[in-house]
């Protein structure tokens, strides 16, 4: 009888643009910590439009692979999810997330926060957070374990926001959960999407960097606030654009 091949991923891994490439990197690092920071440091991004240069972003899937993508569990529409624009926009953005996915499935918790320590020393600039998962969300209980492992032995901050309501959070004690959904409590504050021109909730901030670009302030990014970052502290608000 003839089975279908299953894999770890919903696409074909194979097939992945830089996939050959990133593997014969993985090779040859072998148990060379530096090589494995050299290559991590390929797919860690510090800062962007929203986040201060301080914080290194590293998505453990792409926002097209996310697991609560066009589901009840996301509160942003699949058409507003700006980590899906961009990977529909811009050809090399997907690949290189599901390189990131690859990668993050290849290292055990131990490598990952060494392979960190190394490239953040060869860094002039001051590291002071990590976010996971800017595109894409948590897939299983063993990726918020890897995560808190990390967590445990890097000597930044960890955070992330997650709309996997289904999974145990409650095996996340060493960073920030942002919990994105209402179908459970978990996390460590409600991070809510609002339709335009919505009422805040109660116990509940603007975030300043989405506010500030209606006052015309100068706009935080984050890092340089930390309302998210921080285990404590009040629950935080944007508006869908
Ligand atoms: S509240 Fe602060 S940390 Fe949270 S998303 Fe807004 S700017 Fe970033």
């Amino acid at each position: 009888m003839y089975r279908q091949r299953s894999t770890m991923y919903n696409y074909d891994i194979d097939s992945v643009d830089g996939i050959d490439k990133l593997r014969e990197r993985m090779d040859n690092a072998g148990s060379d910590v530096t090589a494995w920071s050299h290559i991590l440091s390929d797919y860690i991004q510090f800062g962007n439009n929203k986040i201060a240069k301080s914080v290194a972003i590293f998505n453990m899937n792409s926002a097209s692979d996310c697991p609560n993508r066009e589901s009840d569990n996301c509160q942003v529409p699949w058409e507003k999810c700006y980590a899906g624009q961009a990977e529909r926009q811009y050809k090399q953005v997907l690949p290189y997330r599901r390189r990131q996915e690859y990668l993050w499935d290849c290292m055990s918790a131990e490598l990952w926060a060494n392979a960190f320590a190394e490239l953040v020393s060869r860094k002039r600039n001051d590291v002071t957070a990590i976010r996971f998962s800017e595109a894409g969300d948590f897939r299983s209980n063993a990726d918020i374990i890897r995560v808190n492992q990390i967590a445990k032995m890097v000597d930044v901050d960890v955070y992330t926001y997650s709309a996997s309501d289904y999974l145990n959070w409650s095996l996340a004690d060493s960073f920030t959960v942002n919990q994105s959904n209402d179908f459970s409590e978990y996390g460590n504050r409600r991070f809510t999407a609002l339709p335009e021109g919505s009422e805040l909730p109660e116990d509940t901030v603007w975030c300043p960097f989405d506010y500030s670009d209606k006052s015309g302030d100068e706009r935080p990014k984050c890092g340089e606030c930390r309302l998210c970052i921080n285990p404590e502290g009040p629950n935080v608000a944007i508006e869908i654009h």
